[in-house]
Protein backbone atom coordinates (compact mmCIF):
# COMPACT_ATOMS: atom_id res chain seq x y z
CA UNK A 1 0.00 0.00 0.00
CA UNK A 2 1.22 3.96 -0.90
CA UNK A 3 2.30 5.99 1.96
CA UNK A 4 1.36 9.22 2.04
CA UNK A 5 2.01 11.89 5.13
CA UNK A 6 -0.47 14.49 5.41
CA UNK A 7 0.67 17.87 7.11
CA UNK A 8 -1.89 20.14 7.95
CA UNK A 9 -1.48 23.71 8.60
CA UNK A 10 -4.90 25.38 9.14
CA UNK A 11 -6.85 27.24 6.38
CA UNK A 12 -10.77 27.12 5.23
CA UNK A 13 -10.39 23.50 5.32
CA UNK A 14 -10.30 23.18 9.12
CA UNK A 15 -12.16 26.02 10.25
CA UNK A 16 -14.53 25.93 12.55
CA UNK A 17 -17.42 28.34 11.60
CA UNK A 18 -16.16 32.03 10.80
CA UNK A 19 -13.92 32.48 13.95
CA UNK A 20 -10.08 32.06 14.45
CA UNK A 21 -9.94 28.82 15.52
CA UNK A 22 -8.71 25.62 13.68
CA UNK A 23 -9.31 21.99 14.10
CA UNK A 24 -6.59 19.54 14.75
CA UNK A 25 -5.23 17.48 11.91
CA UNK A 26 -7.18 14.50 13.12
CA UNK A 27 -10.04 16.40 13.30
CA UNK A 28 -9.59 17.70 9.93
CA UNK A 29 -9.07 14.55 8.31
CA UNK A 30 -12.02 12.73 10.33
CA UNK A 31 -14.23 15.66 9.50
CA UNK A 32 -13.47 14.49 6.09
CA UNK A 33 -14.29 10.82 6.46
CA UNK A 34 -10.17 9.38 6.48
CA UNK A 35 -8.83 7.94 8.92
CA UNK A 36 -4.99 7.22 8.73
CA UNK A 37 -6.68 2.89 9.01
CA UNK A 38 -8.74 4.48 5.68
CA UNK A 39 -10.76 4.37 3.34
CA UNK A 40 -8.47 5.45 1.26
CA UNK A 41 -6.72 2.40 0.13
CA UNK A 42 -3.66 4.70 1.02
CA UNK A 43 -1.40 4.22 4.30
CA UNK A 44 -1.68 7.66 5.76
CA UNK A 45 1.01 9.18 8.63
CA UNK A 46 -0.84 12.59 9.91
CA UNK A 47 1.67 15.34 11.17
CA UNK A 48 -0.61 18.15 13.16
CA UNK A 49 1.90 21.00 11.79
CA UNK A 50 0.73 24.49 11.97
CA UNK A 51 -3.58 25.79 12.75
CA UNK A 52 -3.71 28.95 11.17
CA UNK A 53 -5.08 30.51 8.18
CA UNK A 54 -2.98 30.58 5.66
CA UNK A 55 -1.99 34.25 5.32
CA UNK A 56 -0.80 34.16 8.71
CA UNK A 57 2.20 31.72 7.78
CA UNK A 58 5.43 32.82 8.58
CA UNK A 59 8.58 31.67 5.89
CA UNK A 60 10.11 30.37 9.40
CA UNK A 61 6.84 27.91 9.05
CA UNK A 62 7.51 27.04 5.63
CA UNK A 63 11.11 26.53 6.02
CA UNK A 64 10.64 24.39 8.90
CA UNK A 65 8.14 22.25 6.36
CA UNK A 66 10.00 21.91 3.67
CA UNK A 67 13.18 20.36 6.28
CA UNK A 68 9.97 18.15 7.81
CA UNK A 69 9.23 16.82 3.69
CA UNK A 70 12.89 16.99 3.07
CA UNK A 71 12.88 13.44 5.88
CA UNK A 72 10.10 12.36 4.73
CA UNK A 73 10.26 12.40 0.91
CA UNK A 74 13.68 10.27 1.94
CA UNK A 75 11.89 7.44 3.87
CA UNK A 76 9.76 7.26 0.90
CA UNK A 77 6.39 8.75 1.31
CA UNK A 78 4.61 11.00 -0.94
CA UNK A 79 3.18 14.00 0.39
CA UNK A 80 0.01 16.00 1.33
CA UNK A 81 0.09 19.61 2.52
CA UNK A 82 -2.94 20.73 4.02
CA UNK A 83 -3.59 24.55 4.11
CA UNK A 84 -5.70 27.80 3.18
CA UNK A 85 -5.84 28.36 -0.44
CA UNK A 86 -4.71 32.50 0.14
CA UNK A 87 -1.14 31.46 0.32
CA UNK A 88 -0.99 28.17 -1.19
CA UNK A 89 0.53 28.70 -4.66
CA UNK A 90 3.41 30.72 -2.62
CA UNK A 91 3.82 27.87 -0.37
CA UNK A 92 3.70 24.92 -3.01
CA UNK A 93 6.10 27.13 -5.21
CA UNK A 94 8.59 27.32 -2.35
CA UNK A 95 8.54 23.44 -1.52
CA UNK A 96 10.01 22.76 -5.49
CA UNK A 97 12.52 25.47 -4.70
CA UNK A 98 13.61 23.91 -1.70
CA UNK A 99 12.63 19.89 -2.19
CA UNK A 100 14.67 17.69 -3.97
CA UNK A 101 12.42 14.66 -4.75
CA UNK A 102 10.93 12.52 -7.00
CA UNK A 103 8.22 11.46 -4.35
CA UNK A 104 4.65 12.99 -5.28
CA UNK A 105 4.25 16.14 -3.17
CA UNK A 106 1.04 17.74 -3.36
CA UNK A 107 -0.45 20.76 -2.00
CA UNK A 108 -4.38 21.31 -1.31
CA UNK A 109 -6.85 22.96 0.84
CA UNK A 110 -10.20 24.49 0.06
CA UNK A 111 -12.87 27.27 -0.85
CA UNK A 112 -16.08 26.21 1.24
CA UNK A 113 -15.79 25.87 4.92
CA UNK A 114 -16.67 22.03 6.06
CA UNK A 115 -19.87 23.58 7.28
CA UNK A 116 -21.01 24.91 4.38
CA UNK A 117 -22.80 23.91 1.41
CA UNK A 118 -20.97 22.00 -0.83
CA UNK A 119 -17.28 21.84 1.10
CA UNK A 120 -15.32 21.47 -1.44
CA UNK A 121 -12.24 19.86 1.39
CA UNK A 122 -13.53 16.19 0.99
CA UNK A 123 -12.96 16.27 -2.76
CA UNK A 124 -10.09 17.95 -2.92
CA UNK A 125 -7.99 16.17 -0.21
CA UNK A 126 -9.20 12.64 -1.75
CA UNK A 127 -8.18 14.00 -4.82
CA UNK A 128 -4.56 14.70 -3.59
CA UNK A 129 -4.01 11.88 -1.77
CA UNK A 130 -4.62 9.67 -5.00
CA UNK A 131 -1.82 12.13 -6.82
CA UNK A 132 0.52 11.54 -3.65
CA UNK A 133 -0.09 7.48 -3.87
CA UNK A 134 0.51 7.28 -7.78
CA UNK A 135 3.74 6.46 -8.77
CA UNK A 136 2.72 7.75 -12.49
CA UNK A 137 2.63 11.17 -10.33
CA UNK A 138 6.51 11.20 -9.27
CA UNK A 139 9.43 12.94 -10.90
CA UNK A 140 6.48 16.23 -11.84
CA UNK A 141 7.46 18.79 -9.18
CA UNK A 142 5.38 19.93 -6.46
CA UNK A 143 1.40 19.97 -7.38
CA UNK A 144 -1.53 21.83 -6.83
CA UNK A 145 -4.43 19.85 -6.66
CA UNK A 146 -7.84 21.18 -5.88
CA UNK A 147 -11.13 20.66 -8.00
CA UNK A 148 -9.98 17.73 -9.58
CA UNK A 149 -7.23 19.69 -11.41
CA UNK A 150 -3.62 18.74 -11.33
CA UNK A 151 -1.36 22.04 -11.97
CA UNK A 152 2.04 22.44 -11.67
CA UNK A 153 3.47 25.03 -8.60
CA UNK A 154 5.15 27.10 -11.00
CA UNK A 155 2.05 28.17 -12.78
CA UNK A 156 -0.59 27.54 -10.09
CA UNK A 157 -2.18 30.79 -9.31
CA UNK A 158 -5.52 31.59 -7.47
CA UNK A 159 -7.60 33.27 -9.65
CA UNK A 160 -11.53 33.78 -7.66
CA UNK A 161 -11.62 34.65 -4.62
CA UNK A 162 -15.09 32.11 -3.94
CA UNK A 163 -14.84 30.13 -6.92
CA UNK A 164 -13.99 26.65 -6.14
CA UNK A 165 -12.42 26.55 -9.36
CA UNK A 166 -10.29 29.05 -8.29
CA UNK A 167 -6.89 27.45 -9.15
CA UNK A 168 -5.62 28.05 -12.84
CA UNK A 169 -2.31 27.95 -14.71
CA UNK A 170 -2.45 31.03 -16.97
CA UNK A 171 0.03 30.73 -19.55
CA UNK A 172 0.30 26.47 -19.17
CA UNK A 173 -2.75 25.21 -17.91
CA UNK A 174 -3.23 21.95 -15.60
CA UNK A 175 -0.78 18.83 -16.28
CA UNK A 176 -3.67 16.64 -15.73
CA UNK A 177 -6.98 15.99 -13.72
CA UNK A 178 -7.92 13.49 -11.51
CA UNK A 179 -10.54 11.42 -12.96
CA UNK A 180 -13.36 8.53 -11.11
CA UNK A 181 -10.56 8.50 -8.23
CA UNK A 182 -7.22 8.20 -10.77
CA UNK A 183 -4.76 10.65 -11.72
CA UNK A 184 -4.49 11.12 -15.73
CA UNK A 185 -1.43 13.21 -16.44
CA UNK A 186 -1.46 15.17 -19.72
CA UNK A 187 1.67 17.31 -19.62
CA UNK A 188 4.88 16.90 -17.90
CA UNK A 189 6.89 20.03 -17.38
CA UNK A 190 9.92 20.53 -19.66
CA UNK A 191 12.47 21.10 -16.89
CA UNK A 192 12.62 20.97 -13.07
CA UNK A 193 11.94 24.44 -11.41
CA UNK A 194 14.94 24.20 -9.47
CA UNK A 195 18.51 24.12 -11.12
CA UNK A 196 20.41 23.86 -7.91
CA UNK A 197 20.46 23.33 -4.57
CA UNK A 198 18.47 25.80 -2.72
CA UNK A 199 18.02 27.30 0.67
CA UNK A 200 15.94 30.01 2.06
CA UNK A 201 17.42 31.95 4.66
CA UNK A 202 14.11 33.95 6.93
CA UNK A 203 15.86 36.81 8.08
CA UNK A 204 16.45 37.75 4.69
CA UNK A 205 14.23 40.37 3.23
CA UNK A 206 13.13 40.45 -0.85
CA UNK A 207 10.27 43.46 -1.16
CA UNK A 208 7.77 43.37 -3.54
CA UNK A 209 6.53 46.32 -4.89
CA UNK A 210 3.42 47.05 -7.14
CA UNK A 211 3.21 49.87 -8.99
CA UNK A 212 0.35 51.87 -9.72
CA UNK A 213 -0.60 54.56 -12.09
CA UNK A 214 1.48 58.29 -11.43
CA UNK A 215 3.40 56.32 -8.47
CA UNK A 216 6.61 58.49 -7.34
CA UNK A 217 8.69 55.60 -6.21
CA UNK A 218 8.51 57.08 -2.51
CA UNK A 219 8.66 53.07 -1.38
CA UNK A 220 11.90 52.79 -3.07
CA UNK A 221 14.11 54.64 -0.37
CA UNK A 222 12.53 52.37 2.09
CA UNK A 223 13.43 49.38 0.04
CA UNK A 224 16.78 50.59 -0.42
CA UNK A 225 17.24 50.97 3.59
CA UNK A 226 15.56 47.60 4.54
CA UNK A 227 15.45 44.99 1.57
CA UNK A 228 18.49 42.96 0.27
CA UNK A 229 16.29 42.44 -2.73
CA UNK A 230 13.40 44.07 -4.88
CA UNK A 231 10.99 42.74 -7.19
CA UNK A 232 8.78 45.10 -9.39
CA UNK A 233 5.54 43.84 -10.11
CA UNK A 234 5.36 46.28 -13.39
CA UNK A 235 2.77 47.44 -15.73
CA UNK A 236 2.07 45.53 -18.72
CA UNK A 237 4.86 43.74 -20.00
CA UNK A 238 7.43 44.92 -18.10
CA UNK A 239 6.97 49.14 -18.02
CA UNK A 240 7.97 51.70 -15.51
CA UNK A 241 7.26 55.49 -15.47
CA UNK A 242 9.80 57.52 -16.54
CA UNK A 243 10.53 59.01 -13.19
CA UNK A 244 11.67 55.86 -11.76
CA UNK A 245 14.36 54.65 -14.13
CA UNK A 246 17.10 55.93 -12.33
CA UNK A 247 15.91 55.82 -8.87
CA UNK A 248 15.86 51.67 -9.69
CA UNK A 249 19.26 51.83 -11.76
CA UNK A 250 20.60 53.10 -8.41
CA UNK A 251 18.84 50.08 -6.45
CA UNK A 252 20.89 47.73 -8.63
CA UNK A 253 24.19 48.92 -7.60
CA UNK A 254 23.29 47.39 -3.97
CA UNK A 255 20.59 44.79 -4.52
CA UNK A 256 19.23 42.67 -7.12
CA UNK A 257 16.01 44.28 -8.80
CA UNK A 258 13.56 41.71 -10.81
CA UNK A 259 11.52 42.85 -13.45
CA UNK A 260 8.25 41.13 -13.02
CA UNK A 261 4.49 41.75 -14.27
CA UNK A 262 1.44 43.00 -12.28
CA UNK A 263 -1.00 41.62 -15.24
CA UNK A 264 -1.32 38.14 -13.94
CA UNK A 265 -0.68 36.07 -17.03
CA UNK A 266 2.33 36.14 -19.97
CA UNK A 267 5.80 36.86 -19.73
CA UNK A 268 7.93 40.43 -19.56
CA UNK A 269 9.53 41.54 -23.06
CA UNK A 270 13.20 42.45 -23.72
CA UNK A 271 12.99 44.64 -26.65
CA UNK A 272 9.65 45.27 -28.07
CA UNK A 273 9.49 48.79 -26.34
CA UNK A 274 12.42 50.94 -26.00
CA UNK A 275 11.90 54.58 -24.54
CA UNK A 276 12.60 55.03 -20.83
CA UNK A 277 11.33 53.34 -18.23
CA UNK A 278 10.36 50.73 -21.18
CA UNK A 279 11.49 47.05 -20.99
CA UNK A 280 14.15 47.30 -22.84
CA UNK A 281 15.69 50.59 -21.08
CA UNK A 282 15.30 48.80 -17.55
CA UNK A 283 17.31 45.89 -18.67
CA UNK A 284 19.84 47.76 -20.08
CA UNK A 285 19.77 49.40 -16.56
CA UNK A 286 20.40 46.59 -14.56
CA UNK A 287 17.14 45.35 -13.53
CA UNK A 288 17.17 40.92 -14.27
CA UNK A 289 13.69 39.89 -16.30
CA UNK A 290 11.54 37.54 -14.21
CA UNK A 291 9.80 36.36 -17.45
CA UNK A 292 6.85 34.54 -17.00
CA UNK A 293 7.33 34.15 -13.34
CA UNK A 294 4.53 35.76 -11.74
CA UNK A 295 5.90 38.31 -8.98
CA UNK A 296 4.89 36.53 -5.79
CA UNK A 297 6.71 33.70 -6.75
CA UNK A 298 9.62 35.56 -8.13
CA UNK A 299 10.38 37.53 -4.46
CA UNK A 300 10.18 33.76 -3.19
CA UNK A 301 13.07 33.28 -5.65
CA UNK A 302 15.61 35.55 -5.39
CA UNK A 303 14.80 35.09 -1.88
CA UNK A 304 16.29 31.62 -2.35
CA UNK A 305 18.80 32.47 -4.87
CA UNK A 306 20.12 35.24 -2.23
CA UNK A 307 20.03 32.85 0.61
CA UNK A 308 22.42 30.32 -1.35
CA UNK A 309 25.45 31.85 -2.36
CA UNK A 310 24.35 34.67 -4.58
CA UNK A 311 24.86 37.30 -1.82
CA UNK A 312 27.82 38.30 -0.65
CA UNK A 313 30.27 40.80 0.53
CA UNK A 314 31.46 42.23 -2.74
CA UNK A 315 27.36 42.20 -3.68
CA UNK A 316 25.63 40.18 -5.74
CA UNK A 317 25.77 37.21 -8.18
CA UNK A 318 23.81 39.16 -11.01
CA UNK A 319 25.34 36.25 -13.76
CA UNK A 320 23.54 33.71 -11.41
CA UNK A 321 20.27 35.38 -10.46
CA UNK A 322 19.60 35.38 -14.11
CA UNK A 323 20.46 32.59 -15.01
CA UNK A 324 18.35 31.22 -12.67
CA UNK A 325 15.06 33.47 -13.66
CA UNK A 326 16.18 32.48 -17.17
CA UNK A 327 15.97 28.77 -16.39
CA UNK A 328 11.86 29.29 -16.07
CA UNK A 329 11.44 31.15 -18.82
CA UNK A 330 10.49 28.78 -21.63
CA UNK A 331 13.32 29.38 -23.92
CA UNK A 332 15.53 26.68 -23.61
CA UNK A 333 16.29 23.62 -21.31
CA UNK A 334 19.35 24.03 -18.85
N1 LIG B 1 -8.73 31.23 2.69
C1 LIG B 1 -8.22 31.44 4.03
C2 LIG B 1 -6.82 30.80 4.12
O1 LIG B 1 -6.11 30.85 3.15
C3 LIG B 1 -9.17 30.99 4.98
C4 LIG B 1 -8.81 31.06 6.41
O2 LIG B 1 -8.69 32.16 6.96
O3 LIG B 1 -8.68 30.00 6.96
O4 LIG B 1 -6.43 30.26 5.12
Amino acid sequence: MARVTVFTLGGTISARGGDAARMTGTEVLAGLGVTPAGPTGVDIELRDFRRVPSSSLSLEDLTALADEIGTTVAGGSGVVVVQGTDTLEETAFLLDLLCTTEEPVVVTGAMRRPDLPGADGPANLAAALAVAADPGCRGLGVLVVLADEIHAARFAHKTHTTSVATFASPGAGPLGAVVEGEPRILLRPAAPTRLCPLRLDPALRVALLTLTVGDRGELLDTVAERYDGLVVAAFGAGHVPAWLVEPLAALTERMPVVLASRTGAGATLSRTYRGPGSEHDLLHRGLIPAGPLAPEKARLLLHALLSSGTKGPAGYDRPRISAAFAHLDGTGLA
